[in-house]
């Protein structure tokens, strides 16, 4: 039999790859786990986690404001972007130690390098030249923006990536993209203090939600001064006199801006990795293609998270690592669950969503039941804020089975968490009304819509 120098090697220290060699190593394999940049991946370093601080930091003007209301008197304040770096460095420094540490301690082997495959078996580590063999494999590098070379002036512009490090606050951007994170980036850069525009080549904003999501956050950013140029798309980037971006629309229009930033989607991180020196297959995208238990066509390396371009999302390539252990190291063949997977835009205000939209529901199935409703929080009838409220909730009028929870508006995240709950559990509209309201909230509006207000049947509505 052959022998190896490990039982497992993970290229990628993000989300999933840590969490298979974690776990892994914990079952007292011999695991090693290699990355080239910062243990953490994306999420931590230079996405979710850094990404919701500045959420956070973006949001404290609208609650001075609001103090009003209630009485207080917020003295001139003052935002200072510097002090905001340093910290969010801080704390991701921090999660950076943990992560590593919870390797060291479960007993894998950390190491700082690229690593690229030279055989079905055998893995190069760029700093030191050396290579190793492992009996198994997980590919879990992840992916990186989209840098949209065909956009002349592309160079000058910047992604999620820089965004997080800029020297200093622009006055003015331009955001390219109708997605989370160019929705999310217009409402943090917006929020402190920066003149934003965003530009997106569709009809509304995030094209994949509910059309009222859609509809509803598109008119609060807009009532906030966030500028949404919808059919629109850059035709060239060029460099000012004085040192400022000029960003040409398709429409001939131009903006002058101090960074214009590109949130055109995300490429799998595949490139040079070996892949063909292993045997592996990469899909067009660059994405690796796996079965339902995460392997690729070459059965003792599996894939994980963002490289397989299945969903996007941190905790789904933690589930997919998770399934990954089971099936190979607990003996019990476990796919991961794509089902019904909550997510949240952290925009301002939030949307949090699960399951199907109405128009997907309609499409899907004969009759369809849409409860909706639309209102002004508690919180604003003294805050004078106008921002509006919406909740659905989508449902399957044959067996009244929910077939999807909509909600906009302040913790729209948090909610829907919870609500994810209950659809995984195929809860039905009769659930929903069976439970007791928490009173006084928003989230009471999901348990005191008794009537439709609208009804489709086969695909029309009436
Ligand atoms: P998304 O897929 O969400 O959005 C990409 C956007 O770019 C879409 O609006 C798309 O338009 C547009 N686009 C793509 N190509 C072009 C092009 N050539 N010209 C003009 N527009 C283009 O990707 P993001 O980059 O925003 O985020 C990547 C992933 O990261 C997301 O899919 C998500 O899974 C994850 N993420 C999750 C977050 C969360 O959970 N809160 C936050 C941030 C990221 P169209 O819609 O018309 O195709």
């Amino acid at each position: 039999m052959a022998s190896y120098d490990y039982d497992l090697f993970v290229i990628g220290g993000g989300s999933g790859g840590v969490r298979a060699g974690r776990v892994a190593a914990s079952l007292g394999k011999k695991v090693a786990i290699a990355e080239e940049y910062r243990y953490g991946g994306t999420c931590v370093i230079r996405g979710c986690v850094p990404k919701k601080l500045f959420v956070y930091a973006s949001q404290f003007p609208e609650h001075f404001h609001d103090a009003a209301g209630f009485g207080w008197r917020v003295g001139e304040s003052s935002f200072d972007w510097p002090t905001l770096i340093a910290n969010k460095d801080k704390e991701i420094d921090r999660l950076e130690g943990l992560y590593r540490k919870g390797l060291n301690n479960a007993g894998a082997e950390v190491i700082d390098s690229r690593a690229e495959l030279v055989g079905p078996h055998e893995i190069l580590l760029k700093a030191t030249g050396k290579t190793v063999t492992a009996e198994r494999i997980v590919v879990a590098v992840g992916g990186r923006p989209n840098p949209h070379e065909s956009l002349p002036g592309h160079e000058l512009c910047i992604s999620s990536n820089e965004a997080f490090h800029l020297d200093k606050l622009p006055k003015a951007i331009a955001i390219a993209g109708g997605g989370y994170i160019a929705v999310e980036f217009a409402n943090i850069f917006h929020g402190l203090g920066v003149e934003t525009t965003l530009v997106y080549r569709g009809k509304e904003i995030l094209s994949r939600f509910d059309r009222d999501m859609r509809e509803g956050l598109h008119k609060a950013m807009a009532d906030k001064g966030i500028r949404i140029l919808c059919q629109s798309v850059f035709s060239k980037v060029e460099k000012t006199e004085d040192d400022r971006l000029k960003a040409t629309l398709n429409d001939g229009d131009e903006l002058i801006v101090d960074q214009v930033m590109l949130a055109l989607g995300r490429m799998p991180n595949t490139e040079n990795l070996g892949l063909d020196k292993a045997g592996v297959t990469v899909g067009k995208k660059g994405e690796i293609p796996v079965d339902a238990y995460s392997c690729t066509n070459v059965p003792h390396i599996y894939a994980l998270g963002d490289v397989t371009d299945r969903v996007q999302l941190t905790p789904v390539a933690i589930h997919e690592a998770m399934c990954f252990v089971e099936t190979v190291y607990k003996d019990n063949p476990t796919s991961p669950d794509h089902d019904l997977i909550a997510t949240a835009v952290f925009s301002q205000p939030e949307i949090g969503t699960v399951g199907m939209s109405e128009e997907d529901a309609a499409q899907k199935f004969d009759a369809v039941e849409v409860y909706r409703a639309e209102f002004r929080p508690m919180k604003a009838t003294l805050s004078g804020s106008t921002e509006k409220m919406i909740m659905k909730i989508v449902v399957n009028g044959s067996d009244r089975k929910v077939l999807g929870v909509h909600i906009l508006g302040h913790d729209a995240g948090e909610l829907v968490q919870v609500l994810a709950i209950a659809l995984k559990s195929g809860c039905t509209k009769d659930d929903f009304d069976r439970t007791m309201a928490v009173h006084p909230t928003a989230s009471e509006e999901l348990v005191t819509m008794y009537q439709p207000s609208y009804r489709y049947k086969n695909g029309e509505k009436v």
